[in-house]
Formats: structure tokens, sequence, C-alpha cells
């Protein structure tokens, strides 16, 4: 039996995000992030979003955004790698969380293992441990 894991009211919270996921630059340079818990938006991007969808809404012609690595350089892009190695990261932690809450709740290895398209021993393997460990 795996060791019992902390409520998830009394989990520690998630890492403030660090970087928008959509221009991928860095909470000290856009200043504060309205954040959802895997992803999050800078104010610029959050503006760019409204104009796109009010131009979407009178006109449907408009081209859809380009990719966040169309505008960078090389020097730019290599910098970017690391942050999005962490998004990442903090992906997995989410995820570690939400299987913790799962185990809470009394949902089997086997129903977790099954959600994820995994066995219920490669469940338990993953995440016997819980978050953070
Ligand atoms: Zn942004």
């Amino acid at each position: 039996m795996p060791p019992e894991q902390p409520a998830a009211g009394h989990a520690e919270p998630l890492h403030q995000p660090f970087m928008c996921s959509f221009c991928l630059r860095g909470r000290e340079e856009t200043g504060v992030l309205a954040a959802a818990p895997t992803a999050a938006v800078c104010r610029d991007c959050a503006a760019k979003a409204l104009r796109m969808l009010d131009a979407h809404h009178t006109s449907a012609s408009d081209p859809l955004p380009g990719t966040p690595w169309e505008a960078l350089n090389n020097e730019e892009l290599l910098i970017r790698l690391p942050r999005v190695a962490e998004a990442r990261d903090q992906v997995e932690q989410h995820l570690q969380r939400w299987v913790a809450v799962a185990r809470e709740r009394n949902i089997s290895w086997a129903a977790i293992g099954t959600a994820l398209g995994m066995s219920r021993q490669s469940a338990w393997e993953r995440f016997r441990s819980g978050p953070g460990a």
C-alpha cells in the first residue's frame, strides 16, 4: 500500500507561473501573468488575443497567428528552450497532484492507469511517491 498523500487542500500551491505560455517571455519581462494551473498569459498576449477575437468576429478571413518560434532568431530560440522544459516539468507536477487527488478519493490504480492509457502497475510505479517526490 502506498503511503498516504496529503489532502489536496493542504498540498503546497503550484509554483507561480514563470512565463507566458504564448510568447514564452519570462515573468520578469512581462510583469503580471493571468494563470491557470498549466498555462499563463501576459498582458500583451491577452490584448493581442482580444484584438484577434474582435477581428475574427468581424472578418473570418484574418490569418491565424504564427507559432512563437517563427519570430525568433537562433539565439532567442535557444534562450527559450529551458523555459519550455520548465513548463513540461510544471505540467508533470500538476499531473502528479491530480493523481494524488484521485487516490485520496480511493480511485483504484487500475482506473487511474486506464485513464492514462497505462497498466495499473505502470501507474502505481510512476505516481506512488506522489507530487513533489
Ligand atoms: Zn505573452
